[in-house]
């Protein structure tokens, strides 16, 4: 990571507020940047200021005095509080940790049918293409004034509360490839994948080719690494090297236009049945475009009303061409463009639902009978195994095979998955609707809400 990158995401989120902390952190990071990692510096920063602001914060649960204010119960949360704590008890940090442990008992039983799928009788005639699209949340869609993109109309099954589980690129992509199986714990996606919960090795056993492409070159912070370590080393299958570069990465690495290179991608000549998993950081934060504004909220603006017209013209495309294809559309994690009084802009250490609830869509391509195509919404909180899901439901439909069904049954057991997002140094919990956030997985606050 750069100094100006640092920088620039530092001065962008100061008010008069922040000045002093950030004064604070600036001449502490320059001091320290040798011997500690950025992220400490910034957790300390967000510890000084949520105390400096409220006072609460910092509290114990169990002591705060606040009500929990929300007194439904999602049905999606594990049994183990839903059942034994009424809705608007407080949480103590002891029933937070029974509540997380047990979740992620619970994950680690779940897999997805998709490893039950017989190979079918006839082979697969589609091909399935992964949109992961770096920095695009519902609140950055809001911010934007993009809610009413034409493109999230073009879905046929739209997650209106899916949850990313994580804020950063690696762990996302890592979390996406092993969606055959429940939520890991941030600290297993490093470990060795168990071959079940591959979704491309899975898919590679029922006839499905694996494939990748991005329009950059995947190097930082080992990105390609944990595609590699997850699915195996591909090279890439569309040649991006001869284009020029459309904008320059904050590590000063080119990326290239999706136009362009899902053009390419759709040119290829088809041979067998293949998933591809398609990586664009066209709309991170730190990227400059060749004629750049220095306004870096009006060029996140910019960049993603861009995006979001290049995939509708790229569906357009792939409509003419008459291909079939199954396009999921998942974003890897919001751009926490906007800034509150606990996390500056840009900054994703603590992963709040702000930046991990994310607009996710399928389309369908091609030949198939659908009774209607009318857009359906899954409204209960999801995760990557509801992709690996409804895969499996497309396959065992034979949908391609010409055999009728409807986007309902397609979806009628997608899995819920309860909000817990994780970063190296920060989880992130909800319960009967408010944000509980832990340092060390010990000791639990109540998220400040609607704090900006
Ligand atoms: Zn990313």
């Amino acid at each position: 990571m750069d100094d100006s990158y640092i920088m620039q995401l530092l001065l962008d989120s100061l008010n008069w507020d922040y000045l002093l902390i950030v004064f604070v952190i600036i001449c502490g990071y320059l001091y320290l940047r040798q011997i500690l990692r950025l992220s400490l510096l910034l957790i300390t920063a967000m510890a000084i200021v949520s105390i400096s602001r409220t006072g609460l914060h910092w509290q114990n649960v169990a002591s705060s005095t606040q009500p929990l204010t929300t007194s439904t119960p999602s049905h999606t949360q594990p049994s183990v509080v839903a059942e034994q704590y009424p809705a608007n008890s407080n949480f103590t940090s002891e029933q937070i940790n029974n509540y997380l442990s047990q979740f992620f008992y619970e994950q680690s039983t779940l897999s997805s049918p998709l490893n039950q799928v017989d190979k079918p009788n006839l082979p697969p005639n589609f091909d399935i293409l992964l949109l992961n699209i770096c920095s695009i949340s519902w609140e950055d869609l809001a911010h934007s004034g993009n809610l009413s993109h034409p493109l999230l109309k073009q879905f046929d099954i739209l997650f209106s509360n899916f949850n990313s589980a994580t804020s950063y690129s690696g762990p996302a992509v890592i979390r996406l490839l092993r969606a055959n199986c429940g939520q890991q714990p941030h600290n297993d996606l490093f470990q060795q994948a168990y071959e079940q919960c591959s979704l491309f090795k899975q898919l590679e056993l029922l006839g499905f080719k694996s494939e990748i492409f991005m329009n950059h070159n995947g190097e930082f912070d080992g990105f390609n690494k944990h595609i590699a370590n997850n699915i195996g080393p591909l090279s890439t299958s569309v040649t991006t090297a001869d284009l020029p570069a459309f904008q320059y990465s904050f590590d000063g690495s080119l990326v290239y236009d999706d136009q362009v290179v899902l053009d390419r991608w759709l040119k290829l000549e088809p041979q067998s049945p293949k998933v591809s998993l398609y990586n664009s950081i066209s709309i991170h934060d730190g990227n400059r475009l060749q004629s750049k504004t220095d306004d870096r909220a009006l060029s996140y603006r910019q960049q993603q009303a861009r995006l979001l017209d290049n995939l509708e013209q790229f569906f357009i495309n792939l409509e003419k061409s008459n291909r079939n294809v199954m396009v999921i559309f998942v974003p890897e994690h919001g751009s926490a463009i906007q800034a509150n009084k606990f996390q500056l802009s840009g900054v994703r250490e603590v992963p709040t639902k702000g930046i991990t609830h994310v607009p996710v869509g399928i389309k369908f391509f091609g030949d198939f009978q659908l009774a209607s195509r009318s857009q359906i919404t899954l409204t209960q909180s999801t995760s990557y195994l509801a992709i690996s899901q409804i895969i499996a439901n497309v396959i065992s439909s034979e949908l391609y095979h010409n055999r009728p069904t409807t986007l309902e049954l397609l979806t009628a057991n997608t899995p819920t998955t309860p909000h817990v997002s994780q970063t190296q140094s920060t989880t992130i919990v909800q319960l009967n609707g408010r944000q509980y956030y832990s340092f060390d997985n010990q000791s639990w606050q109540m998220y400040p809400e609607n704090n900006k």
